[in-house]
C-alpha cells in the first residue's frame, strides 16, 4: 500500500496535479514525462475548474482540430463558412508569430486563454523558425495550422478589426478577421476588452490574432470573461505559470540540449544561480556598469560572496559549497567577465564558484530555428535554477521566471555609468507584465486607471505604465 501511495504521488507530480493528461506517447515528447525530475515541485496547484476547462478544451480541439470533418468542411477553404453560415459548430483562433520568443510565448498563452473563454480552437501559424521547439500540447490532435490553409496567406488580405469597428457595415457577415493587438497599433486606443466588441467578434468564425504582448490581464477587464477567469484561477498570479506549463513542453531536440547542459554544468553544484543579462542598447549601456550592477545585486542578496580584491588569495568564503552561475545573454563578454572575476578570486578557497554561459548569439535572429532552439532551452534552464536574477522589461526573463514558478531579483534599468544604491529588487508577483495595457472605460467612455478600480490589477514593478493581474 505504501508503494502505491508513493506511485500515486509521483504520478500526481508528473501530471502536475491533473493539469496534464497521461494519454500522450512518451517517446514523442520526453520532457512531458521527465521534466518533474529536474523541476522543483510547484507549490501552485491548478484548480478543479481549470482542469475541467482544459479537458473541455481538449475535447473541442479533438473534434474541430486539423483534418477533422468539421475542419475540412469549414476551414479547408475559408469561403465555405459563408455557405454553412456562422453557426458552424467550430470556431477558430489563429495565432501568428511576431518578435522574439519571449514575446511569442506570452502572447500565445494569452491567446490560448482567450480561446478557452470564447470556445474557439487555437491553431498556431508556426513557420520553420518555430518548428522543433514545442511538443504538441493537445491530445489526439495537432495545434499546427496546416500549411495548405488559406490562413497562411498574406494577412493584409483579411479585414482588420479597425475597419470593422470604425465603419461597421453590418450586412456582410465576415468569415475571418485579422485582430492586430500589437502594442504599437492598439496602445491606448485599445477597445479589445470592451464587452460590446467581444459580442461582435463572437460571430466571426475565424480570428487571426497577432500580438507581442501578455494581454491576458485585459481579458479580466472584459466583464463576460471575468467570472470564468476568477473560477479558473483563484490565485491569478499563477495564470502564466499554469497555462505555460500546460502548453510549453520542450521538443525532444530542445530537451536534449537542456538535459546535456543540466547534467554537465548544473546538476552537481549545491546551488544554481540563473542570471539573465538582456541589453537593448549596447551603445548606451556600458558593459562595465552592467557587470558592476550585477555583482552588486548578487552580493547584496548574498547569492555570491564579497570578494577581497586587494587580497585575492584569501577571499572570505564559506566552506565546502559549490555554486554555479548560469549566465544567459546574447553577448559572450558577460560570462567571460564574471568567470574571470569569480573563478580567479576563489582559486584558493574551499567554496567553488563556477560560471557557465551556454551560448552567445551576439545578435537577435528570431527568424532562425536553431537560434530559437537555443533561446528556448536557456529560458527553460533559467527556470531550473535555485535563484534567479533577470533584466527589467524582458519578456524572455518573464517566461523564464514564470515557468520556473519564481519571483526573481530584477536589475534596475540603468543608463550611463552610475550604479543605483539598490541594484535590483525582488518581484512581488510571478505574472508577466502587460507592457501597454488599455486605459479605456468602455461603459463610461472615458479613460481610466484600472489599477485604481480592481484590487487584482497592479502596476508592474519594472514598468510603471504596465499592468499585472494577481
Ligand atoms: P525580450 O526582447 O527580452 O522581451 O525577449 P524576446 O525573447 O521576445 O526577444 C529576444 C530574442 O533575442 C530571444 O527570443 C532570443 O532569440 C534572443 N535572445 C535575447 N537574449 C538572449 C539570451 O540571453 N540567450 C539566447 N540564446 N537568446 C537571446
Amino acid at each position: 500500500a505504501k508503494n502505491n501511495t508513493f506511485e500515486d504521488e509521483k504520478n500526481d507530480e508528473k501530471l502536475f496535479g491533473g493539469l496534464l493528461v497521461s494519454s500522450f506517447d512518451e517517446s514523442s515528447c520526453v520532457s512531458r514525462f521527465r521534466s518533474y525530475l529536474y523541476r522543483k515541485t510547484s507549490p501552485y496547484k491548478p484548480s478543479e475548474y481549470l482542469i475541467f476547462k482544459l479537458r473541455n478544451y481538449e475535447n473541442l480541439h479533438r473534434n474541430c482540430g486539423p483534418y477533422t470533418k468539421s475542419y475540412n468542411e469549414s476551414m479547408k477553404d475559408g469561403a465555405n463558412f459563408s455557405k454553412n453560415g456562422v453557426d458552424s459548430k467550430c470556431k477558430y483562433l489563429i495565432w501568428t508569430a511576431i518578435e522574439g520568443l519571449g514575446n511569442r510565448m506570452i502572447s500565445l498563452v494569452s491567446t490560448f486563454l482567450y480561446a478557452i473563454f470564447t470556445d474557439r480552437v487555437l491553431l498556431v501559424r508556426f513557420d520553420n523558425d518555430m518548428m522543433d521547439l514545442f511538443c504538441e500540447p493537445f491530445p489526439d490532435s495537432s495545434w499546427l495550422l496546416p500549411k495548405n490553409s488559406t490562413y497562411w496567406n498574406d494577412l493584409r488580405q483579411f479585414k482588420t478589426w479597425e475597419s470593422m469597428f470604425v465603419n461597421n457595415n453590418g450586412n456582410d457577415p465576415l468569415t475571418a478577421l485579422y485582430l492586430d493587438l500589437m502594442n504599437n497599433n492598439v496602445r491606448v486606443t485599445n477597445r479589445f476588452h470592451c464587452d460590446q466588441n467581444q459580442v461582435l467578434l463572437q460571430n466571426i468564425p475565424v480570428l487571426i490574432l497577432r500580438s507581442n504582448e501578455y494581454f491576458a490581464p485585459s481579458l479580466y477587464l472584459t466583464y463576460s470573461f471575468r467570472q470564468d477567469f476568477n473560477r479558473m484561477f483563484p490565485d491569478k498570479d499563477t495564470t502564466f505559470h499554469l497555462l505555460g506549463r500546460y502548453l510549453f513542453h520542450p521538443s525532444n531536440v530542445v530537451w536534449e540540449r537542456i538535459q546535456n547542459v543540466y547534467e554537465a554544468h548544473l546538476a552537481k553544484e549545491n546551488e544554481r544561480i540563473g542570471l539573465q543579462i538582456r541589453i537593448y542598447n549596447t551603445r548606451q549601456t556600458p558593459e562595465e556598469t552592467i557587470v558592476n550592477e550585477t555583482i552588486s545585486c548578487l552580493q547584496q542578496n548574498t547569492l555570491l560572496p564579497k570578494l577581497d580584491m586587494q587580497n585575492s588569495m584569501n577571499p572570505p568564503l564559506e566552506k565546502n559549497t559549490s555554486k554555479v552561475v548560469l549566465v544567459v545573454s546574447l553577448y559572450s563578454k558577460y560570462g567571460e567577465r564574471l568567470k574571470s572575476i569569480y573563478e580567479s578570486n576563489t582559486s584558493s578557497s574551499e567554496e567553488v564558484i563556477k560560471v557557465y554561459q551556454p551560448s552567445h548569439e551576439e545578435h537577435q535572429n528570431s527568424g532562425d530555428n536553431m537560434h530559437n532552439i537555443k533561446a528556448w532551452s536557456e529560458i527553460y534552464l533559467l527556470g531550473l535554477c535555485d535563484a534567479l536574477v533577470t533584466s527589467p522589461t524582458s519578456t524572455f526573463g518573464y517566461v523564464a521566471h514564470s515557468l520556473g514558478g519564481m519571483k526573481p531579483l530584477v536589475l534596475q534599468s540603468i543608463s550611463g555609468r552610475s550604479i543605483p544604491n539598490v541594484p535590483c529588487q525582488r518581484l512581488k508577483y510571478m505574472e508577466p507584465c502587460f507592457h501597454d495595457p488599455p486605459n479605456f472605460d468602455c461603459m463610461a467612455n472615458t479613460t481610466v486607471d484600472f489599477t485604481s478600480i480592481f484590487p487584482n490589477i497592479r502596476r508592474c514593478e519594472d514598468q510603471r505604465r504596465g499592468m499585472k493581474i494577481i
